[in-house]
């Protein structure tokens, strides 16, 4: 059991968020949820996850947002995989640059409505509209993917050429368009790739999305090692009745679920 722990971290950041603040609270509620006796500890694919499967190192307060990068560097090791809470998702950027000096450029699989690729917002380069722009200018990742996108403007079309980023727009989206990965792979989920029907709290409700299935179901279907992942923008503020947080909690359980199958 021990060779299966699975490291989490909670980043309690949303200073980078554009419109609305509350991803900041997310990560204890998302560990409730998991916890919440409403529910097992089964995966869908018949994986048992207990607290202790978690190394938890617990949730971090950033007063400034260069810090996540060194929160990450010490709660990484490079056997042991790491998925972190959010927090708004301009953590992916600092995330990735301390992943990125473990593992080398990664591979990473990008589930949003959005594609966060804006060269700056109002101004600020490290705004959760950009990270992916940071992350492919620096060249911490291999190859991008990115699914649920349907909110690209002009530049951000632009940026997706420049990059070379792959887009599979929400619009053209069927489960057997996600293209195989041969190389383990970084899982970056923004909680409002899901339609606002099924979670509603986040804060740029952006209407024609994934269902929860459907982001399961790309999950499940992942077929390389998984050596780290977040799950961000979920909005406490926004939610209803606590529905959001049981998704992710849903999510958080089938990714580790994943990261045990297809260990190396
Ligand atoms: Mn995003
Ligand atoms: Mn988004």
């Amino acid at each position: 059991m021990r060779n299966n722990r699975i490291r989490l971290q909670g980043i309690l950041y949303d200073g980078k968020s554009s419109f609305l603040r509350g991803p900041a609270l997310a990560p204890p509620l998302i560990r409730d949820a998991y916890n919440s006796e409403s529910a097992n500890y089964f995966s869908e694919t018949g994986i048992e996850l207990r607290p202790d499967i978690w190394d938890d190192k617990g949730d971090y307060e950033v007063a400034d947002y260069f810090e996540i990068e060194k929160i990450t560097a010490l709660n990484l090791d490079q056997n042991q995989p790491l998925i972190t809470l959010g927090g708004d998702h301009s953590i992916t950027y600092p995330i990735l640059k301390a992943i990125a000096d473990v593992h080398g450029p990664v591979n990473i699989l990008h589930i949003d409505a959005h594609s966060d690729l804006y060269d700056n917002f109002e101004g600020d380069k490290y705004s959760h509209a950009c990270p992916f722009a940071r992350i492919m200018e620096e060249e911490l990742a291999n190859r991008l993917v990115q699914v649920g996108i349907r909110t690209l403007s002009t530049h951000q079309k632009e940026q997706a050429e420049k990059f070379g980023v792959e887009v599979l727009a929400m619009k053209d989206f069927d489960n057997d368009s996600i293209p195989d990965f041969n190389e383990p792979l970084y899982l970056s989920l923004d909680i409002d790739a899901l339609d606002p029907a099924f979670a509603p709290g986040v804060s740029h409700h952006e209407p024609g999305g994934l269902s929860t299935r459907q982001v399961l179901q790309i999950i499940q279907k992942i077929e390389v090692p998984i050596l780290g992942a977040d799950i961000v923008e979920y909005n406490p503020k926004r939610d209803i009745n606590g529905v959001t947080a049981m998704v992710c909690a849903k999510f958080l359980k089938e990714i580790a679920a994943k990261i045990i199958e297809n260990k190396v």
